[in-house]
This record gives C-alpha cells, structure tokens and sequence, in this order.
C-alpha cells in the first residue's frame, strides 16, 4: 500500500441506539473510517424493556453488545466511552477520556427521563429508559408481591384474621403508573396480567388478583398520539384486563410510597413513571438552538445550523414533516435518519448535491397486553388480537439476532399458552421506598386514598 494514500475520511457516531446503529451500518459501505461511540457496551431495543420490567423477557433477550453486531464492518471501531462535550470548531468530540477528530459527526444520544423540573422523583417513580431502568422496576414489582405475602403472614400469625386487600390501605400490592402513552399503557396492561394470571395460586395468603393498578394520565385520553377511537378502545381492553384508568389527572407530588392528584394522596408502594421524556444532554452542548425538550432544532438535510459537516438524529433531533407536524420520537425516525445520514454523507464524498429528508410513516403499533394491542397504519385502524398479532411479528422482526428472535419467539409462545413468566428475578435490594417491614395493621375498610393534611400532622 502506498505511504501517501490519502486517509480515509473519519466518521464519528454518538450513540448506538436506532439511529446510531443504522447510520453505522450504512456507513460501513462508504470509504470512511467510523468509530462508534456508546457509554453502554450495548444496543437496547427499547420497545421491549417492558418485557424485561414485567419479568417476561430477560435483558439478553432484548439487547446485544454494540461490538458483535458490527464486527463484520472492519472499518468501524467501538469505544466505550462516554461523551460529555463538542468542540465543533475544532472538530472534536470530547469524551471522559480523550477528544476524538472527525470529518463527519453524527450524534444519536436518543432521549431521557423528563420529571417536569421534579427530579427529587425519579427515585420513587423510576422511568423505564434502560436496561438498569428494566431492572429495577421489575424488582420492585415482584419484591410488591413477596411483601405483601409477608404482611398477611405476619398478620395472621399474630392472630388477625381480616384479609388484607389491595383496595385497603397498607397493601404493597397497589402500583401506580403516570402518563398513558405507549409505555404507560403496556406497563399497565401487563402488569395487570400478571396479576391476574402469572402469579395465580403461587401464594397461601394474598390473592394476587387482589392488586390495584391505577393508570394516571393528564391529558383527557390514553395513547394521545392515536385516533380518538382507538384511544377508547385501548381504555376498553385496559379496563377489561382491570386496570383503573383517570384521564385528566395531574400529579402534584410523588413522595415515598404515594402520590398526590391534586388534593389527594393516593398509597402506592410501586409508582412507575411513563410521563415525559426530554432530550439527550448533549443536544445542548453544541450551541445551536434546540426547542424546549432539548431536541436539535436540525436543517431539512439533518445537519446542525452552520455546520454541515455535524448531524443529529433520532430523538435527539426536532424536525418538522411536510405538514407541519414534528416527527415523532420513534424508532423508525431514527432509522430512516440514520440511512439518509450515511446516504448524505456518500453524496458529499461524490460531490453530490444533498437532499432533504422526507419521513416515510409506515403506521403505529401500541400493545396493551396479552392479544391486545391497536394499530393505525394510515386511515386503515386495528384493535384487539389482530392488531397483536402485527405488533408482534414487528417487533420480532425488528429484534437484532437471529438468536434473540428465536428466543423471543419461543418465550411468548410459552408465555401465551401458561402466562407463565419466565424471568422473576428479585436481584439487589429488598426495600421499597417508602414502605416499612412491619407495617401497623390497617384499619377496617380504610381506603387507599387520603384526603389532604396539614404537612406536619402527614402519617410518616
Ligand atoms: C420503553 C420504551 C418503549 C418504546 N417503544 C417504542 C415502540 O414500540 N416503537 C417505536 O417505534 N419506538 C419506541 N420507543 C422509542 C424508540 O426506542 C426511540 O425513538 C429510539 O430508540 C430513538 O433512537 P435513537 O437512536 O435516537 O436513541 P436511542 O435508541 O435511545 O440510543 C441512544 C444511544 O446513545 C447512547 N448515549 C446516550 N448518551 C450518551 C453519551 N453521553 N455518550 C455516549 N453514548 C451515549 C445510549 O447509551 C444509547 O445507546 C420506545 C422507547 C422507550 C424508552
């Protein structure tokens, strides 16, 4: 090879999500040398982490190191690292570590839990974003159940005889879930599934079946982003699996163990939060304008406003469609993005004029439980066991590894037929914020919701 071959252009991705690993992938074609960048070893796919917090799936199922799914493209290296700044004047990318140069950036940090400026939150009402995230809610979900078994254990061995039910107050069997959009709506869904069926004749003294789930929702309607009509028919399959749904509710307060509406506290030692997402950080540290939840406001090619070397994508990204409408944050945005990225990038080495980026919507799918789901592929509308069925031979499909399909398939197969899940795991900790080991009885007929206390005279 001659000394002075001119060096490959280098491309830098952040991120090794949707958008990042299309890019990636796409890239590796072109005459470049790409190093990916990701502050996990691995790619998740997200649109099943509720299998994972629900004890359905296992983390293995749902994710694969970012190295193994690029180890073909030997013009891509992975670092794992984790980018805390831009320099884009000097073309750098600042990470814990050391500055990386490119010719190309491509940033791809996706989104994160947003609590409306309530950070003080997030440890009572996790948010379902990443694996650990998974984790952790299932953990708190399962260890609900074994405390709730102790309880009434304990109770009776100490001779009361009263049942303790999930409708009583001093229950850990009482989960709350804020915001019903697809998340919120397939973590209430599913949790009431396993309520009812997965965990059916596993214990002597609580009645699984017993435990409330309330779905919360601000707005007047759950999965906003769906047609009225299947809006309501989402409400209809949530309640016939027994889930108590209240639109038009704002949470005020999450505390340990309860959560206000308003004037009303209501006792819940499992409160997941689905409620809103904001931007990556990193959208912020290049300087150009993004909108309120941080997102890049981008130019129609993708890149950022006088840079045309630097592009964000995914949902990282704020770009309009031709009507007007933001795109949304959704895997296939990101994954469109990502090949237009790597299709610019092949037209600018060519010498090719660039072009805009036109979102190709191929519909939307939203799973509420075991064969139900709703789905909307333009004006053609679908509920109930057929709109299952798509949802899930999608989200198959679209799992990454052969391996992982097949165990996935195999899992719900399973699972249809026993609801049996398979991964209920109580790992770490055996506490639940806000929740007491020996809890004092609850008084007869109590109900789960407290109307407002002065601060000091509140029930620790
Ligand atoms: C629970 C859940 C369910 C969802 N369900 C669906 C669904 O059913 N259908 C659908 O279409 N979409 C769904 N989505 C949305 C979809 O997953 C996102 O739109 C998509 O992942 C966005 O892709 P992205 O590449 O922008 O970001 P991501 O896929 O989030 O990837 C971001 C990557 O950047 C890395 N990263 C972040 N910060 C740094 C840093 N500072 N340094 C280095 N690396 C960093 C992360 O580790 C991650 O690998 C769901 C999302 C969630 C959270």
């Amino acid at each position: 090879m001659p000394t002075n071959a001119k060096p490959r252009p280098k491309v830098v991705i952040v991120g090794a999500g949707f958008g990042g690993l299309s890019a990636a992938r796409r890239i590796a074609r072109l005459p470049v040398q790409v190093t990916v960048v990701d502050r996990r070893n691995h790619h998740t796919f997200q649109p099943l982490l509720y299998q994972v917090a629900t004890a359905g799936l296992s983390p293995g199922e749902i994710a694969a190191p970012i190295r193994w799914i690029l180890k073909r493209d030997s013009n891509i290296e992975v670092l794992l690292e984790e980018v805390v700044d831009f320099n884009l004047e000097q073309t750098k990318v600042i990470t814990k570590q050391q500055a990386l140069d490119y010719d190309f950036l491509i940033i791809a940090s996706g989104a994160t839990h947003a609590y409306f400026g309530h950070d003080e939150w997030e440890p009572f009402a996790p948010g379902l974003k990443t694996i650990e995230d998974a984790l952790e809610i299932r953990r708190r979900v399962l260890l609900a159940f074994e405390l709730a078994e102790r309880q009434e254990n304990e109770r009776q061995t100490a001779g009361q005889n009263e049942k303790n039910d999930a409708a009583q107050s001093g229950s850990p069997l009482q989960f709350v879930v804020i915001g019903a959009g697809p998340t919120g709506v397939e973590l209430a869904g599913t949790l009431a599934e396993i309520a009812r069926h997965a965990m059916n004749h596993e214990f002597r003294n609580i009645d699984p079946r017993q435990t409330r789930i309330l779905l919360i929702e601000g707005g007047p309607r759950v999965l906003p982003a769906y047609s009225e009509e299947l809006s309501r028919k989402a409400e209809d399959q949530l309640r016939r699996l027994g889930v108590e749904v209240r639109t038009s509710h704002t949470v005020t307060r999450i505390e340990p163990g309860a959560v206000w509406v308003g004037n009303e506290k209501i006792l819940a030692p499992v409160v997941l939060w689905a409620a809103g997402v904001a931007a990556s950080p990193l959208g912020r540290k290049l300087g150009v304008p993004v909108d309120r939840a941080g997102r890049v406001l981008v130019q129609p090619d993708l890149s950022v406003p006088g840079h045309p070397e630097v592009f964000v994508i995914g949902d990282l990204a704020a770009l309009k469609d031709e009507n007007g409408k933001m795109l949304p944050g959704v895997a296939p945005v990101a994954i469109q993005q990502g090949d237009w990225v790597a299709e610019t990038i092949a037209r600018d080495l060519e010498h090719q004029p660039r072009r805009n980026f036109h979102y190709h919507d191929k519909g939307s799918l939203a799973t509420i439980g075991r064969a139900a789901a709703v789905a909307q592929f333009g004006t053609f509308e679908l509920s109930g066991y057929f709109a299952w069925l798509a949802w899930l031979f999608i989200h198959i499909l679209f799992l990454i590894g052969f391996r992982n399909r097949l165990l996935v398939m195999i899992q719900w197969a399973w699972s249809y037929l026993t609801y049996e899940r398979g991964a209920r795991l109580i790992t770490g900790s055996d506490e639940l914020p806000g929740w007491t080991q020996s809890p004092r009885p609850s008084p007869k007929n109590s109900v789960t919701t407290e109307p407002t206390v002065p601060a000091g005279q509140r029930r620790a």
